[in-house]
């Protein structure tokens, strides 16, 4: 091995080490919950030693996802191939749109072309996609670049990283088990804003005990 090369598995190791002690040194935004049940199939009940939790297992799977999401595209993004290319057609002004936008697209681990006449072919997506709900977030980042009359690289990937949150996320109504629930609620108090979805809805609705306590009027006892 020349040294330079050395050099850079050295620094190669050193920064998947530092990164490593990055994601452990986290602050917990809420305190540890337990929850205590489930109810309608959506709202996580949970307590601790302050008071009681109403979660949205939704809302707080998109949170969680959504921090993680943009993270994913904030590092390199890795293309993954297509088995069968998806051809999309599109009104004129909207193909338009897209062709002015197929570099900013494709730097996101996308690679989509013109097909010509109002068409676009997609042949990847970038890694950190599910591979079954690949083809709905193609079309939903397609509908936010062709929605944008000015086009605004914020609101892009902030649109794109909650559009693709909402997809990878539980479900209300969908059947969540007790270690499902423990690991929903562990990662909503990793986040860095656990309280609301990225709509903006809340995550989590909270009781104190002094609240429970007035609610059932219980200093007059
Ligand atoms: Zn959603
Ligand atoms: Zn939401």
């Amino acid at each position: 091995l020349d040294f330079s090369v050395q050099e850079e598995k050295k620094n190669e190791e050193k920064q998947i080490i530092e990164e490593e002690l990055e994601d452990e040194s986290f602050v917990y935004r809420i305190k540890e919950m337990t929850p205590r049940g489930i109810v309608y199939l959506t709202y996580i009940i949970a307590e601790n030693e302050d008071g009681m939790y109403i979660i949205d297992q939704h809302a707080a799977a998109e949170r969680i996802n959504y921090e993680k999401v943009l993270k994913s595209l904030k590092k390199q993004t890795i293309p993954i191939d297509l088995l069968v290319p998806i051809k999309i057609e599109l009104s004129q002004p909207e193909f338009l749109v897209i062709r002015q936008n197929f570099d900013l697209i494709n730097e996101y681990g996308f690679e989509i072309e013109d097909f010509g006449l109002n068409t676009i072919i997609i042949r990847s997506h970038p890694n950190w996609i599910p591979d079954d709900i690949a083809e709905e977030c193609i079309r939903k980042v397609i509908d936010i670049v062709a929605d944008k009359k000015k086009f605004d690289f914020d609101q892009f990937v902030w649109r794109m990283a909650a559009t693709m949150a909402c997809r990878m996320s539980i479900k209300a109504n969908d059947y969540t088990s007790y270690d499902d629930q423990i690991w929903l609620l562990n990662e909503l108090r990793k986040c860095e804003n656990p309280f609301t979805c990225p709509h903006g809805r809340p995550t989590i609705i909270t009781y104190t005990k002094q609240d429970l306590e007035k609610l059932f009027k219980r200093s007059l006892d």
